[in-house]
């Protein structure tokens, strides 16, 4: 046991589902979207263009108020034109960021309101 990966054995115990905790799309689906929001606050987002663009990968916490605040039109989340991309470890963030384009596995962007910092 003592060669187990620290970081391994950390991403096991903070799931408690395991690793099979993957990333989440959300297209279509604000309803979804904000159901998974709430059950996972420690989590982060992705925010992304309805089409792949790799120069607006924009990072966020589930918790920022700009990814979900209320009032705003119905679908304005994940039904026009964005899609929301949910992870809940740093290497689900990478792997999404990668998927859009990003050959560096990094966000475009962090947000300014929320600082996401996972595991960096
Ligand atoms: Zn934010």
């Amino acid at each position: 046991m003592a060669s187990v990966c620290r970081t391994q054995m950390k991403l096991e115990h903070s799931h408690d589902r395991g690793l099979t905790a993957r990333m989440q799309v959300f297209v279509g689906d604000d309803r979804g979207y904000l159901d998974w929001l709430a059950r996972h606050p420690e989590g982060w987002v992705l925010n992304v263009r309805m089409h792949a663009d790799p120069n607006y990968v924009v990072l966020h916490r589930a918790t920022c108020p700009t990814i979900s605040r209320p009032g705003v039109r119905a679908g304005a989340w994940t039904e026009r034109s964005y899609r929301k991309v949910c992870c809940t470890s740093p290497e689900e963030i990478d792997a999404a960021a990668r998927a859009e384009g990003r050959a560096d596995g990094r966000p475009s962007k962090t947000c300014g309101i929320c600082h996401p910092q996972p595991g960096r």
